[in-house]
Parts: C-alpha cells; sequence; structure tokens
C-alpha cells in the first residue's frame, strides 16, 4: 500500500538494525487519514472471505483491526496481555515473547467471544519474529476457529517469520513489507 510506505519513508525512524519507530503517525499518535485507508485496504483484500471476527493483541494492534473491522462490518476482538500465568479458568491462553520488552507474557481472550464456528482475520501493526502472530494462532486453534487469514501493517520481511508461517499454508497480507533497512534507507519488498 503506496500510502503506508511514503508515510514510513516519511516518519518512521529506525531506532537500531531492527525497530522501526512509527508513533508519529500508528503506535501513538495515529493518523486517521491513513488508519482509515489501512482498514479500506484490508476489506479489499480479505472481501469474499466470509471473516466473522477480527483477533488482534492490545495494544497497538487495536486501532488497526477497529479500522478493518468498520470497513468489514465485522467484530474486533483484542487479546489481553497479562505478566503472570494465574489467569482465570474462563479464557484460552498462550505465551509469547515479546519482541519490544524481551520477555514472556500471556495472551488471553474470553472463551464467550471466540467460537468454533469464526473464521478470523488476525490483525498486527508489526510482523517481526512471528512470535505475537503465533500466539493468537495458538487462541484460535483451542477456541477451534479457522484462521482465514493474516494482515500486518508493516511486516519486517527481513526477520523471515512472515515467508515461514506462508509456507506452512498462513495467508499473510502487509500492507507494507520491508525487506531491509538501515538508518540511511529503507527498502520495501517489490
Ligand atoms: P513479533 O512477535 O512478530 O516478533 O513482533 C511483533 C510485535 O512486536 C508487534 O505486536 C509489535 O507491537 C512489536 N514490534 C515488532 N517489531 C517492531 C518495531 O520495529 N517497531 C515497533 N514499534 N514495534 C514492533
Amino acid at each position: 500500500m503506496k500510502q503506508m510506505e511514503e508515510m514510513i519513508l516519511r516518519e518512521g525512524q529506525v531506532l537500531s538494525d531492527d525497530i522501526l519507530k512509527v508513533g508519529s503517525f500508528l503506535n501513538q499518535n495515529i493518523d486517521t487519514d491513513l488508519l482509515y485507508a489501512t482498514g479500506n485496504e484490508i476489506a479489499r483484500l480479505y472481501e469474499g472471505c466470509e471473516i466473522t471476527k477480527i483477533l488482534t493483541i492490545e495494544a497497538s494492534g487495536i486501532a488497526i483491526a477497529a479500522a478493518a473491522g468498520m470497513a468489514m462490518g465485522v467484530p474486533v476482538l483484542f487479546a489481553k496481555k497479562h505478566r503472570t500465568s494465574n489467569v482465570d479458568g474462563n479464557t484460552y491462553t498462550a505465551s509469547v515473547h515479546s519482541f519490544t520488552h524481551n520477555e514472556d507474557y500471556n495472551v488471553i481472550v474470553s472463551r464467550d467471544y471466540l467460537h468454533s464456528d469464526d473464521k478470523v482475520l488476525l490483525v498486527d501493526d508489526f510482523l517481526a519474529n512471528g512470535h505475537a502472530l503465533r500466539g493468537l494462532i495458538a487462541l484460535c486453534d483451542q477456541a477451534g476457529a479457522e484462521v482465514t487469514g493474516v494482515a500486518i501493517a508493516i511486516e519486517k520481511c527481513f526477520a523471515g517469520a512472515g515467508d515461514k508461517l506462508r509456507a506452512e499454508g498462513v495467508r499473510i497480507e502487509s500492507l507494507a513489507a520491508i525487506e531491509s533497512m538501515s538508518r540511511e534507507k529503507i527498502v520495501f519488498r517489490s
């Protein structure tokens, strides 16, 4: 998606070889024109797929998921993050390794909101090593729900997890796919 790539080039800050800061338009201060276009693009990509639910992870996935949910007319569910393993019994739970904090945490969703007849679209802001995504897939597996596909705002292709998941049969659509990045240059996958 051209608009996402252009915004990354204009506003994104490469903090180190593997961290891209997008706080000025996606993660903290949200550019609503871009968000609106992102929701519409995700809806276009998954048109006709009969998605019944979007699942994301708090906090930075929620705005993107909500934009896509509104464009598609489907509900949005977000997995909550818990530091401890003490969670009440009425939940699906999976362990995730945090890319940004380098620690493990649990993601949980209530069993009331994810069901075996759901066709789920997973949404997140970034795909790097795939831990967050695999956690969301595990929640769907526990519920017996189908993972129809994944929509990611920014994939860091050089981390390799996106292509590995694709090879495992997961449909992944990235709105901007970064092949390589440094403080001097960001190169997108064509
Ligand atoms: P993964 O689990 O795929 O390694 O990383 C994905 C998660 O880590 C996303 O939910 C995102 O919040 C965070 N993340 C990964 N890479 C970046 C990055 O370069 N910048 C920011 N702001 N967050 C990232």
